[in-house]
């Protein structure tokens, strides 16, 4: 294992793929161009895998797993620390590159250098904290005993909104807790998604094999992946859409496979009649305006009560107006680019919707480049196309509730449930509306953003199915193997 406190020139080859731990030329003829988002300069041009590669990744990472799992906790975990401090270590290049690559504000950015670093030093612990149990039996003579086992290969599939973090969260327990991983990240974010974390896992000297990052279109490899003999579970992050064919697609082949879905939200954000509005407007700027509004559980619905919704309202938008908007690699920038032409497109979509349906604008902006500045609607309605689904992007509608039963009404009438929040003073009002709300995480005067480490991280219905980080992932990403001992002859009816 190398030593970790080394300092280190920049990482570069970004062209190439890690299969099999070696850097090597994608063998398709296409190629994906990475680039940047505010700027449209090309950051790298990586040639695409093939199915032959993926399948190369997969026959190593089974064989390399072998191994793996063998090895002490201590040793396993000893990856996972070094790996923290290579985090610490190049920090800057590593901010350097979501901003560049994914449209990062440098507050965004270290928002997800904090959490990808938290969830790898949390699962340095869960070597240790696999256990089996023994049970009793109905025998006489006889005891159970339950293993827990890593399942052996993930697949590995993640977006390109949060691409450090949400694959690092997905890859650190998995190889934690002793299995290999085969990573597909999403074609806007290879780097950051996928190729950085290779150098670094390379650099702590992470055993050949046992971490694989396959660049190629989701719809050229993406199903290869899902259908693979090889993965026993496929790890997914990303929109619902994608995440159903792949429930689909993973136990309708011929190999069954569990699968982990995480998928879109529609995040309500309420504001009761007795909230500290200072919080709740300041919150409400953060958690939908951080990183342009591309988070899953970005706050997608801000519903309001009537007896606040005019001051609420025009409190909000003179924050909101204060947002610098812009280059992503100022310091002080709070909303930098949207992804790509695509994400673009469908934002003004949305804006034009949006009116055609009777929101009123209440502030915008002219669209430069691929940035687009903070759109605010009010006179929202929960029938239109705004409130039904996910934004993604730096648009907001306000909903105004009769009351609190009304609120929790409105926060509930969609097919999404990842997050939630709740304003208001008094805390036995905000557990009961909290436990109202149909989803996978709520919040009492604050918002998901910032602790993802330790929340168990996930969603109800077409959210998503499986829950992140502590006791949930340990169990998600290993399997129970029942082993019964008989000790003395048993008495068989025949
Ligand atoms: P996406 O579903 O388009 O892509 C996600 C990944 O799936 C990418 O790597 C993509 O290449 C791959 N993919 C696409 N088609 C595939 C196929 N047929 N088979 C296999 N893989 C395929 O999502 P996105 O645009 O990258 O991300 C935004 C979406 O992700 C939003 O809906 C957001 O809410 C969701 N998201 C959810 C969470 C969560 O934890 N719940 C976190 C972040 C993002």
């Amino acid at each position: 294992m190398s030593n970790a406190n080394k300092t280190s020139a920049s990482y570069k080859d970004f062209n190439l793929q890690y299969i099999a731990g070696e850097w090597q030329e994608g063998q398709d003829d296409s190629v994906n161009t990475d680039t940047n988002p505010y700027n449209g300069e090309t950051l790298v041009a990586i040639k695409q895998a093939t199915k032959d590669q993926l399948n190369e990744a997969f026959a190593e990472a089974k064989k390399a797993q072998v191994e793996w799992a063998q090895k002490t906790p201590a040793e396993r975990a000893q990856v996972l620390y070094n790996v923290v401090n290579i985090f610490d270590q190049r920090q800057d290049e590593i901010i350097n590159w979501l901003v560049k690559e994914s449209g990062s504000t440098q507050v965004k950015a270290m928002v997800e250098w904090g959490s990808a670093r938290a969830i790898t030093l949390e699962a340095a612990s869960f070597p240790s904290r696999v256990h089996g149990e023994i049970r009793p039996s109905n025998i006489p003579g006889k005891e159970n005993f339950i293993y827990r086992e890593p399942i052996g290969v993930i697949a590995v599939i993640s977006p390109w909104n949060f691409p450090l973090h949400l694959t690092q969260r997905s890859i650190a327990p998995a190889l934690a807790l002793g299995n290999a991983v085969v990573l597909k990240p999403a074609s806007d974010t290879p780097v950051t998604g996928g190729l950085l974390l290779a150098k670094i896992f390379e650099e702590v000297g992470l055993p050949k094999g046992l971490l694989n990052v396959v660049v190629g279109a989701g719809s050229e490899i993406g199903d290869a992946i899902v259908e693979h003999d090889v993965p026993g579970l496929v790890s997914f992050t990303g929109s619902t859409d994608v995440g159903k064919h792949i429930g689909k697609l993973a136990n309708g082949g011929d190999y069954i496979k569990q699968v982990a879905l995480e998928l879109g939200g529609n995040s309500p954000f309420v504001v009761l009649k007795d909230a500290d509005l200072e919080q709740a407007v300041r919150a409400a700027a953060f958690g939908k305006f951080l990183h342009q509004g591309q988070i899953c559980i970005a706050i997608n619905r801000i519903i309001v009560e009537d007896s606040l919704y005019d001051e609420f309202v025009s409190r909000f938008k003179a924050h909101v107006e204060t947002l610098k908007v812009g280059d992503p690699a100022q310091p002080d920038t709070a909303v930098g680019p949207i992804i790509n032409k695509q994400q673009l497109e469908s934002l003004k979509e949305k804006i034009a919707k949006a009116q055609e349906e009777g929101a009123k604008m209440i502030l915008s902006g002219e669209i430069q480049g691929q940035v687009v500045p903070p759109h605010i609607f009010t006179e929202v309605t929960r029938e239109m196309d705004l409130s039904k689904n996910e934004v993604f992007g730096p648009l907001v509608g306000i909903i105004r509730a009769k009351d609190e039963a009304d609120a929790l009404s409105i926060a509930n009438d969609s097919m999404y449930g990842l997050s939630s929040a709740v304003f208001t003073k008094d805390m036995a009002t905000g557990l009961r509306f909290a436990r109202g709300i149909k989803a996978g995480m709520t919040h009492i005067n604050d918002i998901s953003v910032n602790d993802e480490s330790f929340m168990a991280f996930g969603g109800e219905k077409n959210s998503g199915i499986g829950r992140f980080n502590g006791e949930w992932i340990l169990e998600e990403f290993t399997t129970v193997h029942w082993i019964s001992v008989q000790h003395q002859p048993r008495d068989y009816p025949f």
